[in-house]
């Protein structure tokens, strides 16, 4: 450790004046003008309500995306271009859950994406509810020919979501007809959560729905009273061919190292409720406004600075598993790879995902962010779609924000708009703008 630490600290001082020096004029001035400027804030408004929600195969994905591409040509930036990925593509269609006993009742409700549909005219069942999956396992003899209802308190998104993802198949098992989940998320206003789910491939595929959380604690305490629960779901839902999407990509070229590369990006897809402003338009924007706002300042890195939006996150990562293909015989000059997927809530740091000795100088540069509360480095640089990246060696990170909130609106019709607000957006702006153009700038690439 003693070594490391020693070798470290060499390492830095052979960069010769501190960061803090070098740097702090620098930073102070992107965030003086990342939290005055509303270009970003006015384009994500003008996004979201222009192109609507943004599923992978949608016709307002790729309009988004069509929008970007001619912004991004008008700001000045180089090499901009979408870069074609082909994306599975799920089709929600109409679709409802009614409760039919003990009284009647709609519930709100929401497909999970990858569901297949019910038969024609929907099914009807009665429901057995169950909190985990050992109650599942231990109650599986009641099970056939009903719709079971995963009704999991949340706990972390992590370990919740499993039974979004995995609970179709569990319930199959033991001769489910249907299968619904508590939506997934510590708070509701009767906002049911979608989001992606998956089916085993030897096991009968049947229907998988969300409920709210609301609907689905009233039917467990209904199923605890004794009391017969009966629902009826109706849904439309399919998959189709694959069809055309596009990794958006448009850059700053380095003054020194033009071949060097920071990578700084969100995902541009986005589930097809709300209007996929914190998950994850914001991300998209706040990451490409750095890049603006690091050339509007007159500031020329050393190395390239290459904004790219992932598509199709949500349901495939077929877009960041096609930019890692497409850009394998420059993964050695990927210096860094920044995500920005927790929503664009209050900044805290960033999570990084490297060596020791690029944590020093990651950790110094951190300090920089003092002034807008994003000064604290954390482990955990891998996210979905810069986690292949990090597979080739290419060190990683992902912002951090107050995610106290997120899951509030996450996959929900609340994920509109509304929900960002100005100064903390800008804050984003500011703490992806000060790592991507101070790592760009670095005498030595961050060391591997
Ligand atoms: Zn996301």
């Amino acid at each position: 450790m003693k070594i490391i630490l020693v070798a470290a600290v060499m390492l830095s001082h052979s960069f010769g004046e501190s960061i803090k020096s070098k740097y702090e004029e620098t930073s102070l001035k992107i965030i003086s003008k990342s939290l005055t400027d509303s270009t970003a804030y006015n384009r994500l408004g003008y996004m979201c309500d222009t192109f609507g929600p943004r599923l992978s195969g949608s016709k307002n994905l790729e309009n988004a995306i069509k929008w970007i591409l001619k912004e991004m040509n008008s700001d000045g930036f180089e090499n901009v271009r979408g870069e074609k990925v082909p994306v599975p593509t799920w089709i929600r269609g109409k679709e409802s859950a009614t409760l039919l006993s003990p009284f009647k009742k709609e519930l709100s409700m929401l497909g999970l994406g990858g569901s297949i549909s019910t038969p024609r005219g929907g099914l009807k069942a009665e429901v057995i509810v169950v909190n985990n999956w050992d109650e599942l396992e231990s109650r599986s003899n009641e099970v056939p020919g009903k719709i079971v209802l995963f009704n999991a308190p949340f706990t972390s998104y992590g370990e919740t979501v499993a039974y979004r993802y995995s609970g179709a198949s569990a319930a199959a098992k033991h001769g489910a007809v249907a299968s619904l989940i508590r939506s997934i998320g510590p708070w509701s206003m009767n906002t049911p959560h979608t989001g992606v789910m998956a089916y085993d491939d030897d096991v009968q595929k049947i229907p998988h729905a969300a409920l709210t959380m609301e609907d689905a604690m009233m039917l467990s305490r209904i199923h605890d009273r004794g009391d017969k629960i009966i629902v009826k779901l109706d849904m439309n839902a399919r998959m189709v061919a694959d069809r055309w999407s596009h990794n958006v990509l448009g850059e700053i070229k380095g003054s020194i190292y033009p071949d060097e590369v920071v990578v700084v990006g969100g995902h541009i897809d986005s589930w097809d409720v709300g209007q996929g402003a914190q998950d994850d338009g914001g991300g998209c924007i706040a990451s490409w406004e750095a890049v603006r706002l690091i050339q509007e300042l007159g500031l020329k890195p050393k190395r390239t600075i290459r904004c790219v939006l992932w598509t199709n996150e949500e349901n495939g990562g077929q877009g960041n598993k096609g930019y890692r293909d497409m850009h394998m015989d420059e993964m050695d000059k990927h210096v860094l790879a920044i995500e920005s997927d927790g929503g664009v809530f209050s900044p805290k740091g960033f999570g990084f995902s490297g060596n020791d000795s690029a944590r020093k100088i990651v950790e110094e540069i951190h300090a920089l962010m003092k002034p807008i509360g994003a000064n604290t480095i954390s482990e955990g640089g891998r996210a979905a779609d810069v986690a292949p990246l990090n597979d080739e060696g290419v060190p990683v990170m992902s912002l951090k924000v107050d995610g106290s909130k997120y899951f509030w609106y996450h996959h929900t019709n609340a994920d509109t708009f509304d929900k960002v607000d100005f100064n903390e957006f800008n804050r984003c702006v500011a703490a992806i703008a000060i790592m991507a153009y101070v790592v760009a700038d670095l005498d030595e690439p961050l060391p591997r």
